[in-house]
């Protein structure tokens, strides 16, 4: 078993899961099986009960694990499924630990943070990488080296160097190299402090990659080289790419993908990147553009809703357009009505939870429905179309989620039977892969093109099954259902070119070569609404 351990220094936000996604990319591209593990430093058990403004998106797999969004992008570029277990975090690390001690398997010991945190951090990668059946485990660990959070993480690194050699364990430091604006030169000396800081803990990076604008020059790489003691083929240049796929190509053209092969004496095959390199083709290589709009309330922050730029990404690429994506905040819609959504092609209102900015989500569904403007709604998006709905058609004023009113007149969107008495908030909501029967014949299922499919879910409502014939009645059509035929998963209208809710999340599925149906056929109906519209906008 071979791991490459990818730590950050200087700064956060440097691109970290990028990085570690596009180095399993690159051994992937050589025919070996590839697998990446996250360590989030921080107590949370896991990023569920986390809002987007603190790591972005909480992201959700197959098995309900709610983790985060860097396993986004695993999943992504290596183009599989992983579980909760590739998300460690410092919270599941001692709770098992505290676990065990209370059943007196530590009995007669003291309990610290050496060698018994340090070992179950070991545990977990060893069991995962087993596990996955892999040649390759990349792990990332979050933060920045210095933090007092990652300390645990990084002894257990070190010792996983120790006990299995280095043949088998490569050590990736990626840092920032600022540029002074004035003198316009690279500068090294961050790198130096951040891998000095690292060595004082026992790592000596085998590999650099310093994040900058433009390539790192010769100068810097040698610099770098001579001062972190790394050979110079080794400080790998990370400049800013057009788009993060590009990425693994960057790397690969720099001689990276061979040199980790070498240093971890790996046999692979010739890489193949034909795919990659027509997907990113297709995207550099629009042939028509269109405006989407999402409307949500962490707009500020973008990545919060990482998972739906993305599959708007692999929709642009499959279908060779560009797309805009127009953010809005929810709120300014309350307060100054739908003005900004004059002139887009499609609207997407993604999840979400609260009242904060629910009316202005409101507002934009009915604005896409009466302006026959294609519509995508997910989850919250979805639920608040069916209260819009409810209000507008049904004439029931007062609907609303009793999620946003408990005491709403007409409660059409309601609590989950089974979460009546559910009293703690962690890792309790409808989650995961769950299966949806889609009706033959119906928008859904020409989307799918199959009557049976799963999709992940994140939820603790749905539409209230007392209204759902009254609904049905007055054109919203319900055509994707859950096996017991009860909840709700998919409706869309006969009236109009397309609007469509679904109370899953298409978005955490889409691959950039298998886009979500949902969000490609929002785009297509978008460049469709356009055309009709006679380019006016
Ligand atoms: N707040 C809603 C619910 O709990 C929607 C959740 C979501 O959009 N992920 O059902």
């Amino acid at each position: 078993m071979k791991y490459i351990i990818v730590t950050g220094g200087v700064i956060s936000g440097l691109g970290k899961g990028i990085t570690t996604s596009s180095i399993a990319k690159i051994l992937q591209a050589r025919g070996l099986k590839v697998t990446a593990i996250k360590i989030d430093p921080y107590l949370n058990y896991d990023a569920g009960t986390m809002n987007p403004y603190q790591h972005g998106e909480v992201f959700v797999l197959e098995d309900g694990g709610e983790v985060d969004l860097d396993l986004g992008n695993y999943e992504r570029f290596l183009d599989a499924n992983l579980t909760f277990d590739h998300n460690i975090t410092t919270g599941k690390i001692y709770k098992t630990v505290i676990e065990r001690e209370r059943k007196g398997e530590y009995l007669g010991k003291t309990v610290q943070i050496i060698p018994h945190i340090t070992e179950e951090i070991k545990r977990r990668i060893k069991k995962i990488a087993i596990e996955s059946n892999v040649d390759v485990v990349v792990i990332e660990v979050g933060g920045t080296v210095g933090d007092i959070e990652s300390m645990p993480f990084l002894e257990a690194a070190r010792e996983l160097w120790l006990e299995e050699g280095s043949r088998n364990v490569l050590f990736v430091h990626t840092t920032l190299i600022p540029v002074l604006d004035v003198v316009g030169e690279q500068k090294t000396k961050p790198t130096q402090h951040s891998v000095k800081e690292l060595r004082s803990l026992g790592i000596q990076p085998d590999i650099i990659i310093g994040r900058a604008k433009e390539y790192l020059n010769d100068d810097t790489r040698r610099k770098i080289s001579l001062f972190c003691s790394v050979p110079y083929e080794a400080v790998i240049s990370a400049p800013d790419a057009k788009s993060i796929y590009e990425v693994p190509l960057i790397f690969e053209k720099q001689g990276l993908g061979e040199y980790i092969m070498g240093k971890l004496q790996l046999w692979g095959e010739p890489p193949e990147w034909k795919e990659w390199k027509k997907f990113l083709e297709n995207l550099y290589n629009p042939k028509d553009e269109v405006t989407i709009a999402i409307v949500g309330k962490y707009v500020h922050l973008r990545d919060s809703y990482i998972s739906h730029r993305e599959s708007l990404t692999h929709a642009a690429s499959r279908l060779k357009v560009k797309i805009n994506i127009k953010w809005i905040d929810s709120e300014r819609i309350e307060e100054n009505g739908t003005e900004e959504l004059k002139g887009v092609h499609g609207i997407l209102i993604p999840g979400g939870f609260g009242k904060r900015g629910s009316e202005g989500k409101i507002l934009a569904a009915k604005y896409a429905r009466e302006h026959k403007i294609p519509f995508l709604g997910i989850c919250f998006g979805f639920q608040l179309a069916v209260v819009e709905f409810a209000r507008s058609i049904l004439g029931y004023e007062d609907a609303n989620s009793t999620e946003l009113s408990p005491a709403t007149s007409a409660p059409v969107i309601d609590l989950l039977p089974e979460q009546r008495n559910i009293n703690k908030l962690g890792g309790t909501m409808r989650l995961g892969a769950q299966k949806v029967i889609i009706e033959k014949g119906s928008l859904a299922y020409n989307l799918y093109r199959s009557e049976v499919i799963y999709e992940r879910h994140r939820h603790r409502y749905e539409v209230n099954p007392d209204y759902i014939d009254e609904l049905e009645k007055k054109g919203m059509h319900f055509s994707g259902k859950d096996e017991s035929g009860v909840r709700m998963e998919i409706f869309e209208f006969r009236n109009h070119p397309f609007y469509i809710g679904s109370q899953f999340h298409p978005e955490f599925k889409s691959r950039p070569l298998r886009p979500s149906p949902l969000h490609l056929a929002l785009v297509k109906y978008a460049l469709k609404y356009k055309k009709s519209n006679g380019d006016s906008s």
